[in-house]
């Protein structure tokens, strides 16, 4: 029987376990906190956007970062598989808007629930409150880990599953990074992702709290569109954030990473800001408060609205046409005086508001920390992994599952998808015996280490 040793409790973890289970493996999942999946409690609102029901191009369409080398783990298990997984545990699901599938009862702890059961039906023993500070291999291959608290446990196979480094309170504080380096592998340089942007706007601070929908965006970087979408977003006291600027966001770290990386080379590997400060590439958010009417559509809409308002002031006129709290904003910006009589607007000022109305700019000064960020894009470089197995390609019988990889995709529970396909993935490869591990017994072979 394989010893598998398992390190992170979270959705990648826990599934790793119940595969290295079912494929014949001795499994032992160590978690560092007081109880498992703290991640996975607070996904989706604590709600638990568990995956998405849509076909596998949708999958492959939503992962942001090195979609293929998910092919044969996405074929191994996927999202059909993860339902079927779970129901088949008891965790009823329901499908929602745009293919995100949920539990029934909203409760993400059921999810939890149902996988601590399963790897209770296993016996599969978890460690809780349990560190591990260092991979330990001996002759090249992976031999145990030693932990924290000066124990150590002998492994045949060890499967890293501890995360990325966005909210680190859940325990994601990125040693699984660390355990990768000492084993010889490289890492994409980890950003904050799916995170709400730093604006130079200081208007949005008024708006703090103000949600739009149906509206669009688009984001250029550098002059180039790299972003647009419909849907909805919410004014902050540091910028703006909801669905659409975290889709968003994806791609400008997608672009401000080659960005970096292209003025590293620049700098022929000095420091990429200009030792004056921070440096920022020239990055705008254009809103489009009203995106079903074309530029003369809202043209003949604001010219019907002044016709029924022709003998108010300005700022009396725009109630039909903005939310109440945006409307100061908008006046602001339409460089109209608010107390100007409406039929006394010139063409060009009506343009000029019809003009911010389709075409609303807001500066972007970078994103917010690891702490508001949904997911941590970059991690474990993957080409040094294989995705057939998901083994490390420097050392036999180390495994890498879950967000610490250089993997990430965009909300609608693709995220939680890449944890369930690796994680199972990883785990039946670490459980399974094969005829070229070359194992050999280790020492007095876990004597004692009690699994
Ligand atoms: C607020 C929020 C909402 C989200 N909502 C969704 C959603 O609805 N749908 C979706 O698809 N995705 C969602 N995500 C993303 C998703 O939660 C992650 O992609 C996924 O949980 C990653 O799983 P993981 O197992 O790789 O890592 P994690 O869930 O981070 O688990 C890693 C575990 O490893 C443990 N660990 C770390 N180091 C050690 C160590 N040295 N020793 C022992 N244990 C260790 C940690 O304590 C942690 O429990 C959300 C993320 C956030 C932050």
């Amino acid at each position: 029987m394989k010893r598998v040793i398992v390190i992170g409790g979270g959705a990648a973890g826990m599934m790793a376990a119940i595969a290295a289970a079912d494929a014949g493996g001795r499994v032992c999942l160590l978690e560092k906190n007081e109880k498992l999946g703290k991640k996975l409690f607070i996904t989706g609102k604590g709600r638990c956007n568990v995956t998405n029901a849509g076909n596998r191009e949708v999958f492959f369409s939503n992962v942001m970062s090195n979609a293929r080398f998910l092919y044969s783990s996405f074929h191994e298990f996927d999202n059909q598989a993860v339902m079927e997984f779970l129901e088949k545990a008891g965790c009823r699901l329901k499908v929602e808007r745009g293919e995100r599938v949920f539990p029934v009862t909203d409760h993400s702890s059921d999810i939890i629930a149902a996988l601590a059961g399963q790897m209770q039906k296993r016996k599969i023993e978890v460690r809780l409150r349990t560190q591990v500070k260092e991979i330990l291999f001996r002759e090249g291959r992976t031999a145990g880990v030693l932990l924290t608290d000066g124990g150590h446990l002998d492994a045949d196979s060890v499967v890293v599953a501890t995360g990325g480094l966005s909210y680190g309170a859940t325990g994601s504080t990125g040693d699984g990074y660390r355990f990768a380096r000492e084993a010889g592998h490289s890492l994409t340089e980890p950003f904050p992702s799916l995170v709400p942007f730093n604006v130079s706007e200081g208007w949005c601070r008024e708006l703090m709290g103000l949600s739009l929908k149906n509206i669009s965006v688009s984001l250029f970087f550098e002059k180039k569109e790299i972003y647009s979408g419909l849907g909805e977003m919410l004014f902050t006291h540091f910028g703006v954030s909801g669905p659409l600027i975290l889709s968003a966001s994806s791609y400008y770290v997608q672009e401000y990473r080659r960005w970096k990386d292209g003025r590293k080379k620049k700098d022929s590997g000095q420091r990429a800001e200009d030792g004056k400060g921070q440096a920022y590439p020239e990055s705008v958010l254009y809103i489009d408060l009203k995106p079903a009417l074309s530029g003369e559509q809202l043209d003949r809409r604001i010219l019907r609205d002044f016709e029924e308002n022709k003998n108010r002031q300005f700022k009396n006129a725009l109630g039909a046409l903005f939310p109440i709290r945006l409307i100061p904003v908008m006046i602001e910006l339409s460089g109209i005086h608010p107390d100007k009589k409406v039929n006394e607007i010139t063409r060009e000022e009506r343009k000029r508001l019809a003009e911010i109305t389709k075409k609303l700019p807001l500066r972007i000064l970078g994103v917010r920390d690891f702490n508001e960020a949904v997911i941590t894009k970059g991690g474990v470089a993957v080409r040094e992994v294989n995705p057939s197995t998901m083994e490390s390609k420097k050392r036999k019988g180390l495994y890498f599952a879950g967000e610490v990889l250089d993997l990430d995709a965009l909300t609608g529970g693709f995220n939680l998808q890449i944890a369930w396909s690796t994680g199972y993935l990883a785990g039946k490869s670490a459980g399974m015996e094969s005829e070229n591990d070359g194992l050999l017994p280790t020492e007095k072979e876990n004597e004692n280490n009690g699994f």
